[in-house]
């Protein structure tokens, strides 16, 4: 592993992250700049860093009409989303003293309010990298987390080993359509010459969100975070050790 990148995943782990890894992105450069624009072409590389939700929390999401669950696992979430912002800002202050450029694209940021997405999806570099796959659920999973993770990016321009991505493995499972309330995902697997509304209208997602927090307070769901069993397996497994 080159100095730098063995300094970066250093610096990465010591403030928490679980994963790291990074993506040869020139492959999808096109698609990245239609989403986040023409500026982002200059990146040829990005880092997918990833913090691991709890289990004793996620477990509880089956109970997702629950107050006291809605408020522990979205105080989870915003916990998780700045430290891993934290971590890319200090990965992207490291990039910039060796004198390459550097982007950290937020853990939870929203660039278009009709369509719903942020500067790039932090699923794809991540993919890239092989730490995991798109599933049914249009989440990252990863095999020993499942999707009980959550990612941020950082774009840069400094020479990195990268990893190679990873295959899907939903296989024949469709949990994670069968239980979402709304039915936003239409069971179809990913494939990236597709776009997002093929496996996911994300729309209706955010429709029951905003119907949960007029009702309740707060909107976020994460049956779909909870069911898959690639996360499930996991945390049954540590319960019986
Ligand atoms: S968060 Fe809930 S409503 Fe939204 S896609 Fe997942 S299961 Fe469906
Ligand atoms: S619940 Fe099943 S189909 Fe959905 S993402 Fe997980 S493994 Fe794939």
């Amino acid at each position: 592993m080159l100095p730098l990148q063995n300094e970066l995943e250093k610096i990465a782990r010591k403030l928490g992250a679980d994963m790291f890894g990074v993506a040869d992105i020139t492959v999808a450069q096109d698609f990245i700049c239609k989403q986040g624009g023409e500026s982002l072409r200059k990146f040829s590389y990005a880092i997918s860093i990833g913090i691991r939700l709890l289990d004793s929390i996620v477990d509880e999401l089956h109970r997702h009409k629950d107050l006291t669950t809605i408020f522990t696992y979205k105080g989870l979430y915003n916990t998780v989303n700045s430290r891993l912002d934290h971590i890319a800002l200090l990965i992207a202050k490291r990039i910039q003293r060796a004198d390459y450029q550097a982007y950290p694209i937020p853990a939870s940021q929203s660039i278009d309010s009709d369509k719903l997405i942020g500067v790039i999806s932090h699923k794809l570099p991540a993919n890239l990298a092989g730490l995991g796959w798109i599933g049914k659920s249009c989440l990252l999973i990863t095999p020993d987390f499942g999707p009980r993770i959550r990612f941020a990016t950082i774009l840069t321009n400094a020479p990195l080993n990268t990893g190679h991505p990873m295959n899907g493995k939903c296989n024949d499972c469709s949990e994670c359509v069968n239980i979402c309330p709304v039915k936003a995902f239409t069971g179809a697997s990913f494939n990236p010459s597709d776009p997002r509304e093929v496996r996911f209208h994300a729309y209706l997602c955010d429709r029951y969100s905003e119907s949960r927090r007029a009702k309740l307070g707060e909107g976020i769901c994460g049956l779909c975070v909870y069911i898959c069993p690639y996360g499930r397996r996991n945390s049954e497994s540590e319960e019986s050790t």
